[in-house]
């Protein structure tokens, strides 16, 4: 049987250490399996635990979300002052990969939800991005891609009162010199370069970021497409311009989405020629732009104000603010606008690490001076050099 049916009151028991996890509630259910609270009878605490289905891709990929925790918990975060989920054990019950978290809270697209889509204040905006930098900038050094960072995976911790959270769900992560999967990333958050099946790095994770912040101040996601043809549309207009000329050259599915001015010839080509630079967005009738139409359908609306910058304004406006506030919060705005341009910029060399974006003045309220210019970011080490992960802990041996 792939999957084991839950039921409050069940125990899921590890036969090794003899802890007991008795189930509590249930928390949540995806194509990997299901989450339960369970209440640990050995540490007296609420735990969440991952229960994989018993199929071999999920229990594969589950495997590589041991693997990746483990060592991001233990080697890069050992004081737990990163933002990231802490995996308190993993064992098989009944030929299922149970995995345990810390117990967590209500996750951000829950916490926007609750807050009826109208949006979080700047402040609380500074105060979660600056969380999920600490925790992209620990990725980055460790050399892993999250692959999935959105609303949905990132949770409130449940200290009470305190506005922390954490990045969970490893599920998708990989590291960045294995990036094996190229149908990655969730839709409303796929960075350009995975749009078009190019090569990708850890700054796929910012431009996700880059969509988060953004839509918790929009209360709705900033590109929220039907489909990869409309995601490109929508971000080529909302950021005005092309992906940069090297990834539509280089990645494999650029065809599915432009047409060349003059296909290169193999001299051309051997030559060093540029000839294939002018990349024409196609545009099919069928999926044509609804310009002027209202702004918000479900999650899927369309804009009025397509610039990223008047997108921004015009929803302060719907929010119900008065020409005064706007005005006072027009400086901030465009502070804000300024660093989201800096993770959402469509060329993966020129957008913003972690370590950057945690210098612009959005993050540090020093006095914003114009459009912000990152100091270089130190090159990281070579990913074999920081880490040792051909040890599979699940199973003890080396990959
Ligand atoms: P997937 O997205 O692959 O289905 P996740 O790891 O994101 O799996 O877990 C699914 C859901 O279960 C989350 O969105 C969250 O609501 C809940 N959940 C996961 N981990 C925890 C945790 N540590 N504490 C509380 N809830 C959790
Ligand atoms: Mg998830």
């Amino acid at each position: 049987k792939s999957d084991l049916i839950l039921a409050v009151n069940d125990v899921l028991a590890n036969d090794q250490t003899h802890h007991r996890y008795i189930i509590k509630d249930l928390l949540g259910q995806g194509t990997f399996g299901q989450v339960a609270k369970c209440w640990s009878e050995d540490r007296d605490c609420f735990v969440a635990v991952k229960v994989i289905k018993n199929q071999p891709a999920y229990h594969q990929q589950a495997i590589v979300e041991v693997s990746i925790l483990d060592m991001l918990n233990s080697k890069f975060d050992p004081e737990d002052n990163h933002q990231i989920v802490r995996m308190i054990e993993h064992f098989y019950y009944q030929e299922h990969l149970c995995i345990v978290f810390e117990m967590l809270g209500v996750n951000l697209f829950e916490l926007l939800k609750a807050n009826n889509f109208k949006g979080f204040s700047l402040n609380l905006i500074r105060t979660f991005t600056k969380q999920i930098l600490k925790a992209l900038a620990l990725l980055r050094d460790a050399g892993i891609i999250h692959c999935d960072v959105k609303p949905e995976n990132i949770l409130l911790t449940t200290s009470p009162g305190s506005a922390e959270i954490k990045l969970i769900d490893f599920g998708s992560a990989c590291r960045e010199d294995r990036t094996v999967y190229s149908y990655i990333q969730s839709r409303f958050y796929r960075s350009p370069e995975v749009v078009l099946g190019h090569a990708y790095t850890t700054a796929i994770d910012m431009w996700s970021l880059g969509c988060v912040a953004a839509e918790l101040f929009l209360g709705l996601p900033l590109f929220p497409a039907q489909s990869q043809y409309d995601l490109l549309q929508r971000l080529m207009k909302v950021l005005g311009g092309k992906p940069p000329d090297f990834i539509l050259r280089y990645a494999k599915n650029t065809s599915k989405y432009f047409k060349i001015g003059r296909a290169p010839n193999e001299e051309s080509v051997l030559m060093g020629e540029r000839q294939h630079s002018s990349y024409q967005f196609l545009m099919p009738d069928d999926i044509r732009l609804r310009e002027n139409e209202a702004p918000v359908i479900g999650r899927h609306y369309f804009p009025e104000d397509w610039d990223l910058e008047k997108l921004i304004t015009s929803y302060h406006m719907k929010r119900g603010m008065s020409e005064e506030e706007i005005k006072r919060e027009s400086s901030r705005r465009l502070v804000f606008v300024d660093f989201l341009k800096g993770l959402v910029d469509m060329d993966p060399l020129k957008r913003w690490t972690p370590n950057q974006a945690e210098q612009h003045p959005f993050l540090t309220e020093a006095p914003f001076t114009g459009p912000f210019q990152p100091p270089q970011d130190v090159p990281r080490l070579p990913i074999r050099q920081v880490m040792n992960m051909d040890h599979n802990p699940v199973t003890g041996h080396w990959f």
